[in-house]
């Protein structure tokens, strides 16, 4: 059984064997938590980043850590909130899967995630965690191999969030 669980601060810190970063489809870094992993990264990532040609909404892509403690980063794409009747949810769904299988192809135990499109891509942030949670859960009962998935809030309300819907289920 793989154990879900909620850490509160930068994921950048963390010694897990892949986080996963909300990126951009250009993968050439942005603000916020992207921001933050290409800094504690080093330059060697973005220099890494250039080869991969970009990634499509709702896909993932692997690269090493680099400086960071990690020793992978999945770099995902959130959808950008539009309202929700743009296939962001299932979007959304498809960056924990993708993101999940790439971690466990390289014989990742333990994986942290972001709150994905819940940044300036504007998710709304309840059905954001609600869709990580179940996603995540789904995934990992058909697919052994993780120990852990530590979802990474980086703020109040979205710790809120988590932790009321982990609880519920
Ligand atoms: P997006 O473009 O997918 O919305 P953002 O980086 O703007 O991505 O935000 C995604 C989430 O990551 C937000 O909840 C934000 O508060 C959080 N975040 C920002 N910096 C960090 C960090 N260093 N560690 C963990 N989470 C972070």
């Amino acid at each position: 059984m793989t154990r879900l669980s909620l850490w509160q601060g930068d994921i950048t810190t963390l010694e897990v064997d892949a986080i996963v970063n909300a990126a951009n489809e250009s993968l050439l870094g942005g603000g916020g938590v992207d921001g933050a992993i290409h800094r504690a990264a080093g330059p060697e990532l973005l220099a890494h980043c250039r080869t991969l040609g970009g990634c499509p909404t709702g896909q993932a892509r692997l690269t090493p850590g680099f400086r960071l403690p990690a020793k992978w980063i999945v770099h995902t794409v959130g959808p950008i909130w539009r309202g929700g009747g743009h296939g962001e949810a299932e979007l959304l769904a498809s960056c924990y899967r993708e993101s999940l299988a790439l971690a466990v192809q390289q014989g990742a135990r333990r994986v942290a995630f972001p709150a994905i499109s819940c940044g300036v891509y504007g998710y709304p942030l309840v059905e954001a965690a609600r869709i990580a949670v179940d996603t995540v859960r789904a995934w990992c009962r058909e697919h052994p191999g993780l120990d852990e998935v530590i979802f990474v809030c980086f703020g109040d309300t979205i710790c809120q969030a988590y932790r009321q819907i982990l609880a519920e289920d």
